[in-house]
Order: C-alpha cells, then structure tokens, then sequence
C-alpha cells in the first residue's frame, strides 16, 4: 500500500519500510558493500539499492529486513556480524537500514522479479559514487558511510 510522508514523497508501505546494507571489509584494500539492480517494474525501477521493502503490520524494521532479504536474495542474518542501524524518518514514514558485515563478498543474485538485469554486484565506495543510487539510498548513504566506513 502506498504511503504518503511529511516531506510530500510517495513511498510503497504504510508502516515504513526496512532494508539490509552487507559491508565486507578485507584486511586490506576498501569495503565493500552489496547493491541490487532494480527491476524496471518496481519504485524507482534501474537504480541500485539495498535488498529491502515494505514493513508489515506486526512485524519489526529489523524482522521486515531480513524478511524482505531472503525473499529477494536468499540473504540469512546467520554468520553476518551487525554493525548499527539508520533511521530516516521522514514524518510518518521511515526506512530503517540495517547494517552488517559479512566475512565475504560472497556471490548474491536476485531471486524474484525485484532485481534487474544488472543483478547483484559489490561496490567501493568509490563506485557506488558512479552509479544511480534510489533516491532512498541517496540520501541514507552519507549517514551509512559514517556507521561503517
Ligand atoms: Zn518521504
């Protein structure tokens, strides 16, 4: 169900809606972090974003997260290490990113119609500055960077 903010958005979930961030950071050389294609068919379809989406009624930012995760990549919180959370609360909508890390960059695809045909992939920081983030994600990622560099 889509939703409508304080700051004059439209956003799919009318109780917020929540994502996952997996950082890997190798010993030596950048993090890196895992971005899915969306799909042309969803909100904002073509851009990158995290594995993530709407908060159902009952359910916790964190429960919807991993929920959403596993349906769109198989992704489990099992052997990933939390790292903090961002929220962006925009005034009677929010989006929780939870943010973990993995002890690699293990391989990931989509696994439902959510992901575009670019797939999966892990980016610097330094790529991720290259490529058309969800506007979403946009405006979390300055914060996300300070939680896990
Ligand atoms: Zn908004």
């Amino acid at each position: 169900m889509w939703a409508s903010c304080d700051a004059g958005h439209t956003h799919w979930g009318r109780h917020g809606a929540a994502g996952v961030l997996v950082r890997h950071a190798p010993e030596t050389g950048p993090a890196r972090y895992l971005l899915q294609h969306r799909a042309r068919g969803v909100h904002h379809g073509g851009t990158w974003g995290v594995p993530g989406g709407a908060v159902e009624r009952g359910e916790t930012p964190e429960q919807a997260a991993w929920r959403e995760a596993w349906e769109e990549l198989g992704l489990r919180p099992d052997g990933l290490r939390p790292v903090g959370s961002h929220l962006d609360d925009h005034g009677g909508w929010s989006y929780h990113t939870l943010v973990v890390d993995s002890p690699t960059a293990f391989p990931a695809r989509g696994l439902n119609f959510e992901t575009g045909p670019d797939g999966c992939r892990w980016f610097t920081a330094h790529e991720v500055g290259a490529v058309t983030l969800h506007p979403g994600l946009a405006a979390a990622w300055p914060h996300l960077m300070r939680l896990a560099p």
